[in-house]
Formats: C-alpha cells, structure tokens, sequence
C-alpha cells in the first residue's frame, strides 16, 4: 500500500484518478479548493477508510507525509482559467513550487499534469515531446500555457538540483463522465446542447481539429508513467491520436444522440489552436505498452449517457 497525494483529486480527471488509486489498495489524499472541482465528484469515495479529502489551495504550503504526488490542481477549460488568470498562472507556479517542495522533504515521486497546450498552435504535425512549441506569451491562454510551461522547468530543475524524482506528462483533450456540463469545453458543449435540442455551437469554420481522449486512457498513462523506472522523468505525451475536426465532433454528437439540433457557426476564440495531434511513440515504448483502449464512438456513448442522467436529475 502506497500513501498517494493527489492534487486536483476532487476535479474531472483526479475523480477518476483518485477511485482507480484506491481500487488498487492505496492510501488517498484528494487535497483541492473546489475551485472548479466538487465534492460530488469524489461523493462516493468520501466512505472509504483509505480515502481522505482536504480542502487546500497549492498556492499555499502543505506539510504530509506521502510516497508519490499527483500534481493535477489548475483549471483546465478555457473559460474557467481565464476566469482569473493571475490565480491560475499562480497555481500552476506556486502549486508546482509547494508540491516540488514537499516531494524533496519527504523524498516522493512527484507527477506533474502538463498538457498539450505547452505545443500552443503547433508548427510541427503531429507533436512529438522534442517540439518546442508555438506559444503566444502575451495572449489570453497565456496564463494557462505560460503557466505549465514554467511548471515543467520548475519540475525538470529540482529534479537537476534536488534530485526530485520527477515524472511529466502532457495530456491532450481529455473527455468522459464527470466533465461540468457548464465548463465549456467541446465535447460537454456539445453533448449538452444536443441533449437538450438546442443549436450545436461550432466555433470558426469547424475545420480546426483535436485528438479526443476517453479519460479512463489518461488515468491507466498516468499510473504507467508514475511506475517507470527513476531514470525515465519525461515529458512523455498522453493522448489518443485519432483526430477529428470540430464539425465532425458535432455531427458524430448528433448521430449518437439522434438529436434534432442544429449547428450554428459563432466566431473563434482568439489563439486558438488550428490542429493538434499528439505522436504517442514515445509513450507506448516506454509505458508497458500503453496505447489508448477506448476510442471516440464508445467513449461518446459513455460520456451522453453520463450527462443523459446528470441532466435529469
Ligand atoms: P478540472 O478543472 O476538472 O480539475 C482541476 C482541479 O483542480 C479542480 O478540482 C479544482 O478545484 C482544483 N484546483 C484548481 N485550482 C486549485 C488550487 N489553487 N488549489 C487546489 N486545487 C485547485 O480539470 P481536469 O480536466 O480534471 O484537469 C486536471 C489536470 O489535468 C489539470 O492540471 C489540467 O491542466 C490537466 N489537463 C487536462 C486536460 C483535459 O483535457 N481535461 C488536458 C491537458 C491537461
Ligand atoms: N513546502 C511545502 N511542503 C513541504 C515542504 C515544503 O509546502 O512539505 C513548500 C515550502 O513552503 C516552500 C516550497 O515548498 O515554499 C519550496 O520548498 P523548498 O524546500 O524547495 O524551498 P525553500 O523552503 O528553501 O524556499
Ligand atoms: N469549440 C467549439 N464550440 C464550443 C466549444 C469549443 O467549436 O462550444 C471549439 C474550440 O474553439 C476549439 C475546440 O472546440 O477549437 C476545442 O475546444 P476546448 O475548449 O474543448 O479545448 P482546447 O481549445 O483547450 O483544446
């Protein structure tokens, strides 16, 4: 049994992360601000004799004694990071500093969730994790890329001076049951309106593409990363490759649903990304084989069935 911290715990992707942590048979710590997570997420855990929540903000010191950190706290649409973009900029900073802190005392393993939007809008197709990436500094996803971006060197430099025993991934659109139907992410959007017969809202012309990625795939790329050997720190791209434009995404929405919603083309937001696609080669050498299970039809089916209940309930 291992003692596990994970940071985020009560978000979309740490939920998941945080059940699949203590089926196995370890010792769970969720720390999280419910900033853009919620108790509901992690409702059924809360019983558990092995599962403990604390309610923290990274950006703050936290002393525990733990053997490996999950380091997911940041909020990850769109909407919700550039709701206060000074504070997500300090999350990911100050989150990255106090956890690193912490994993050098008590001589951890720490994962950080980086993400693909260190790429920015990407010259190079698809990414592999020696692109540097094309991001705008000054932009509106600044905060949130810029934000990650120093993350990464925070981790891979107390890694080179402490000798932290690092591990960073960077995950790509993550979709799945426990997404907010409200956060304004693509594949919720979508679901949502479809569901409730309301106009479906592509961005742009809809041509600009993602590699949509069930979120059980993420958390098994997670898990495998965190149990490689020392040596291997990453980053190591987490994501599924197959990629879809944001006009296929809807029409597949619609098909699934057999919704009667209409789509409807509203401007794109500024400095976002054209296309992204993830090369994965480096993860299924290094992860056991890894390799995403669940691809987009039935994690689709999932996912409405999810927000199918949510919605009325
Ligand atoms: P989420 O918003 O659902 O989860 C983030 C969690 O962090 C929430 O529970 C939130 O309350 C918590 N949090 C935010 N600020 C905090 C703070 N200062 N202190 C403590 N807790 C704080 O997002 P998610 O999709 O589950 O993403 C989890 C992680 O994975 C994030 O770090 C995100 O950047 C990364 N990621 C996600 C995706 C994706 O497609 N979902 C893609 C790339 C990277
Ligand atoms: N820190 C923490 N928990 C710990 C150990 C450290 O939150 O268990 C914080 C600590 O408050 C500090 C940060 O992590 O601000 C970085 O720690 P480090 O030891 O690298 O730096 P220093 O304490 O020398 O500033
Ligand atoms: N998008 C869209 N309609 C929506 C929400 C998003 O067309 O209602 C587009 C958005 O412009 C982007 C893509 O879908 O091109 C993915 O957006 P999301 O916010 O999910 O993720 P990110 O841009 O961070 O990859």
């Amino acid at each position: 049994m291992k003692r596990i911290l994970v940071t985020g715990g009560a978000g979309f992707i740490g939920s998941h992360l945080c059940e699949r942590l203590l089926a196995e048979g370890n010792e769970v710590t969720c720390l999280d601000n419910f900033f853009t997570g919620s108790k509901s997420k992690i409702i059924h855990l809360l019983g558990q004799p092995y599962f403990e929540l604390v309610r923290h903000d990274v950006t703050m010191p936290y002393y525990i004694e733990v053997d490996e950190v999950y380091n997911l706290a940041c909020p990850a649409s769109p909407v919700h990071y550039q709701y206060n973009a000074i504070k997500t900029i300090k999350t990911s900073v100050m989150g990255a500093i106090n956890m690193l802190g912490l994993a050098k005392r008590v001589k951890a393993k720490i994962l950080q969730a980086s993400t693909s939007e260190v790429y920015g809008d990407p010259e190079l197709h698809p990414q592999p994790e020696s692109y540097w990436g094309n991001v705008n500094p000054i932009g509106v996803r600044s905060c949130y890329d810029e934000g990650k971006r120093c993350a990464e060197s925070l981790f891979v430099n107390y890694h080179n001076q402490n000798g932290v025993r690092i591990k960073i991934v960077r995950i790509f659109n993550t979709y799945g049951p426990r997404m907010e139907p409200d956060d304004g992410r693509v594949v919720s959007n979508f679901i949502v309106q479809a569901l409730r017969g309301q106009d479906i809202t592509v961005f742009g012309n809809g041509l600009q593409t993602r590699s949509f990625q069930y979120v059980d795939d993420v958390v098994e790329g997670m898990i495998r990363m965190m149990n490689t050997d020392d040596s291997f720190t990453g980053p190591v791209n987490i994501g599924n490759p197959n990629e879809f434009t944001i006009m296929e995404l809807a029409q597949k929405i619609i098909d699934l649903t057999g919704s009667k919603s209409k789509i409807v083309f509203e401007p794109l937001p500024v400095d976002d990304p054209i296309q992204r696609q993830p090369d994965i080669s480096l993860a299924m050498e290094k992860l056991a084989g890894w390799q995403p299970e669940v691809q987009l039809d039935e994690g689709l089916k999932k996912t409405i069935a999810y927000f199918d209940n949510l919605l009325k309930s």
